[in-house]
């Protein structure tokens, strides 16, 4: 399976800190290797860092990335998740396993270079919603959901359970 990285666009600090860590988040626990981010934002890679020493796993953060700088060098193939886009159900064969992939996410509008260097534009239906809900949907629909229950190793492992809360803590 190829690895996946996510290039997060037009992230603003001060409005999109929730939403910009729940990208880095569910990329992550849909099983992406890391996060690029085209804004310096020393506080987001401090919390996504945080999560990744309890929970484990090495998915990694770079902030202050130049996005088109991220794309032209990309060793492998670039996905732009966009409501313009095609089909997800026509783009997904055409996606390969066998290169790594670099999925492009923006904030507010996404400058017309993005769609033109992309290898595939692609739609999560063709309604404005969120770019967390796009990847997540493409993330599982591609992996088929294979990095969901994965053992990352971590200081915390929740251990699914029908009611309650159940936790197994290992520390180094
Ligand atoms: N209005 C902006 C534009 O025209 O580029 C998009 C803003 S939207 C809140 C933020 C991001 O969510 C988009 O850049 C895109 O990556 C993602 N997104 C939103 N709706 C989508 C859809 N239906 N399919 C795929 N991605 C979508």
């Amino acid at each position: 399976m190829s690895d996946i990285w996510i290039m997060r666009i037009g992230h603003r600090p001060d409005r999109d800190k929730r939403v910009t860590t729940h990208v880095a988040l569910s990329s992550r626990a849909l099983g992406a290797k890391g996060i690029y981010v085209d804004t310096h934002d020393a506080t987001l890679e401090e919390n996504i860092g945080s999560v990744v020493k309890r929970f484990g796993g090495d998915f990694t953060i770079e902030t202050g990335v130049q996005w088109k700088q991220a794309i032209r060098d990309f060793p492998g193939k670039v996905i732009h998740l966009t409501m313009y886009g095609e089909r997800i159900d026509a783009a997904l064969g055409k996606i390969p396993r066998d290169e790594d992939l670099m999925i492009v996410v923006g904030a507010e509008k996404v400058p017309f270079e993005v769609y033109e260097s992309a290898h595939l534009n692609i739609s999560v239906g063709n309604q404005p919603h969120s770019e967390i809900a796009a990847l997540a949907i493409l993330l599982d629909r591609f992996t088929g959901g294979g990095s969901l229950y994965a053992d990352r190793g971590g200081e915390m492992t929740v251990l699914p359970s029908e009611r309650g809360k159940e936790i197994v803590s290992r520390h180094a």
